[in-house]
């Protein structure tokens, strides 16, 4: 991948993890306020009741914590210049699949195998 277009695309991942926490601070707040009736501070314990409190919502901030974790993850790898190269076997990842998935870190047949033995289905990645 050229170097303007990897620059490009970490612009667009910092901005991406930008909104992502915003809205996952806001959905937090929210279902904190939403089980304590508005004390504020919460500590990990109140933070579980919260999580079955207000399912939905928690629910959504998982998934966008998840994609955080995967942006900072490629961050990394882009800053490091190892992103399209697979974390698991080393071989190319691919444009294709990158061009369709940012976000993969592993190429298709490690990606397959992961998925196979923790019985997950990453549909996005
Ligand atoms: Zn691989």
């Amino acid at each position: 991948m050229k170097q303007e277009d990897l620059q490009a695309l970490a612009r667009a991942l910092v901005a991406r993890s930008a909104v992502l926490r915003g809205e996952v601070s806001g959905k937090l707040e929210q279902a904190a306020v939403d089980s304590s009736g508005g004390r504020g501070g919460t500590d990990s314990g109140e933070q579980s009741f919260a999580a079955s409190e207000s399912g939905i919502d928690l629910a959504e901030a998982d998934r966008d914590l998840k994609e955080l974790a995967a942006i900072n993850a490629t961050l990394a790898a882009i800053d490091a210049g190892t992103y399209g190269t697979c974390v698991s076997c080393g071989q190319d990842v691919g444009e294709a699949r990158l061009h369709a998935q940012p976000l993969a870190l592993r190429c298709i047949v490690c990606q397959s195998r992961d998925e196979q033995q923790h019985g997950v289905h990453h549909a996005r990645l």
